[in-house]
């Protein structure tokens, strides 16, 4: 089996911990956080829109939705970037969750949180 190298999971740790920082902050552009589990994110409630215009109002309601949709993805994501900062730190990093070989590095250097191998994804 190829390990990773040190070095190598210190420059992956620093472009997940970077890419952490730049998911909350897009997060708590959109959303707000459930302070009573810390992880969960909801799109943040649309500006009132005062006003009886039917075809505004369905607007509103389709930007809602898109933010929602967007709110689910960025929170997708920070669970996972968040699951291989763990993984790091449990020494378990490069390791695919499925099969338990190596992840290929060519995988990691496109998506540093990836938790599952080439083939098992
Ligand atoms: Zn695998």
């Amino acid at each position: 089996m190829l390990y990773l190298q040190a070095m190598d999971i210190s420059s992956y740790k620093s472009k997940l911990q970077q890419e952490e920082a730049q998911l909350e902050l897009e997060l708590t552009d959109m959303g707000v956080l459930d302070f009573n589990n810390g992880v969960d994110w909801t799109a943040k409630g649309e500006e009132y829109v005062e006003t009886a215009d039917l075809n505004i109002l369905a607007d509103a309601d389709e930007e809602q939705e898109v933010k929602k949709e967007i709110v689910n993805q960025l929170e997708v994501r920070l669970k996972n970037v968040k699951e291989a900062l763990k993984r790091i730190e449990d020494g378990t990093y490069g390791i695919c969750v499925s099969c338990n070989e190596a992840i290929e590095p060519a995988r990691l250097e496109a998506n540093p949180a990836a938790k599952e191998c080439i083939r098992c994804s």
